[in-house]
């Protein structure tokens, strides 16, 4: 699918969600930094995309107090503590699994920190998404979430222990495995801009297959 990037654009613009659309890794790596004032404390849900567009290293060795629940060698006391600071960071960055054509941002999480700090808290977030994601409709974003990005996502962490079953078969069976990253799904179709609260959210569109 050669998904309308302008239209999408201007969908997201109807429903109060700024969106910027940029050509390559390099113009998103200029972009997400320029929209975080230097000395920021950032919050981060894990994203893949986020690390391969050099995000996660520029706010590692930036001038920031970057809370990174994933930073090698930190406690789960720690990790858990890095998550709910984030829930009032300054600015908050992460990915999503799916974006539809008509301007809903699709996520699905297993923790549910990732998706609770998009949805109210930090002072900015910001999404980082990659073509690959962008999907007609709800539908079609819940079912590239389910049977493609979740059974890839179990295999690319390998402390689940057990591993959830579409790790090995590649899709969903609506499991109760303890490792399940699907239990908290979050749609987010508009958000407020009035006399009182401005848009929060601002969405960073790569022309470039990103993330899971
Ligand atoms: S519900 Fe379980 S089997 Fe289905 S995608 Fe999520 S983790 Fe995999």
């Amino acid at each position: 699918m050669e998904p309308d990037i302008q239209n999408l654009i201007e969908r997201l613009g109807e429903n109060n969600i700024p969106a910027v659309f940029v050509r390559n890794r390099r113009e998103a790596l200029e972009e997400v930094m320029s929209l975080i004032p230097e000395g920021s404390v950032v919050g981060f849900g894990d994203s893949l995309t986020l690390r391969q567009i050099g995000v996660v290293d520029a706010l590692e060795e930036g001038s920031y107090t970057f809370l990174n629940p994933w930073s090698p060698g930190i406690s789960v006391e720690e990790n858990v503590k890095r998550k709910k600071r984030a829930l009032t960071s300054d600015v908050f960055v992460t990915g999503t699994n799916a974006l539809t054509l008509d301007g809903k941002i699709v996520n699905v999480d297993g923790h549910g920190n990732r998706v609770a700090a998009m949805l109210f808290g930090p002072s900015k977030v910001i999404i980082v998404i990659g073509i690959n994601k962008i999907v007609s409709d709800l539908e079609a974003a819940l079912e590239r979430i389910r049977n493609y990005a979740a059974p890839l996502n179990v295999k690319r962490h390998p402390g689940f222990d057990p591993m959830p079953p579409c790790g090995e078969t590649g899709i969903c069976s609506d499991c109760t495995s303890p490792w399940r990253i699907c239990n908290k799904t979050v749609i987010i179709e508009r958000q407020y801009d009035n006399n009182k609260y401005k848009p929060v959210i601002t969405v960073v569109i790569v022309d470039e297959n990103l993330g899971i």
